[in-house]
């Protein structure tokens, strides 16, 4: 049964079966949560000569040890400079980051493509951040639920389905990224079953 309301929610998805003129709260209740650029106090892209079309979305960790008592705004503010400083990137390499909190905050415009240090092209691919090493350190559920969430925003925004969901080492060889604490939950099936299930929610696709 499973196979077939899968199939469901793909087709509702496709084929545009929602009902345009309203949004579910949920969406509108996201709208409003995502911290913004403006609003973490970092500034837009100046390059914004390269766009893109959203296909794909993958999950990345920092890499790097985060100290949970590290204000998230100024990592951010620190992570943009550096990534223009350095990396002579337009902005973080990411679209969306989330803190130990379980907040979700605006990085690069969605519209243009991220940046990656591995061999894969991330045009097209929205980029969700956990900063952090989850080759060490665990996800907490606050941080799981966010991650649900953004991806069951940006699947609902861009028509996507959850199959199109990875990890990066899904796309790029030689990186441990997401880290085996935060991929253990793409191998026991938890983000995308989760995802299907939410988006049906909002679909209003009964079982
Ligand atoms: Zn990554």
């Amino acid at each position: 049964m499973q196979v077939i309301n899968f199939f469901v929610v793909c087709l509702a998805l496709l084929y545009g079966f929602r009902d345009a003129s309203s949004q579910p709260d949920k969406i509108k209740h996201l709208d409003r949560k995502i911290a913004t650029v403006s609003q973490w106090g970092g500034t837009p892209a100046k390059d914004t000569s390269r766009v893109q079309e959203i296909k794909f979305i993958t999950l990345h960790h920092g890499g790097e040890e985060f100290k949970q008592d590290k204000d998230f705004a100024t990592y951010l503010i620190n992570l943009q400079s550096w990534s223009r400083s350095e990396k002579k990137w337009i902005d973080i390499p990411y679209h969306y980051l989330i803190d130990f909190e379980g907040k979700i905050y605006e990085g690069r415009d969605i519209h243009y493509p991220g940046d990656t240090n591995t061999a894969y092209d991330p045009t097209g691919h929205a980029l969700v951040c956990l900063p952090g090493n989850y080759e060490i350190q665990q996800p907490n559920d606050k941080q799981l639920r966010a991650v649900i969430d953004v991806f069951v925003w940006l699947c609902w925004k861009y028509e996507l389905l959850p199959e199109v969901i990875k990890g990066h080492k899904d796309v790029a060889e030689g990186t441990v990224c997401p880290g085996k604490n935060l991929y253990a939950y793409f191998e026991n099936g938890f983000i995308k079953k989760e995802v299907a299930r939410q988006l049906k929610e909002l679909l209003k696709i009964k079982d």
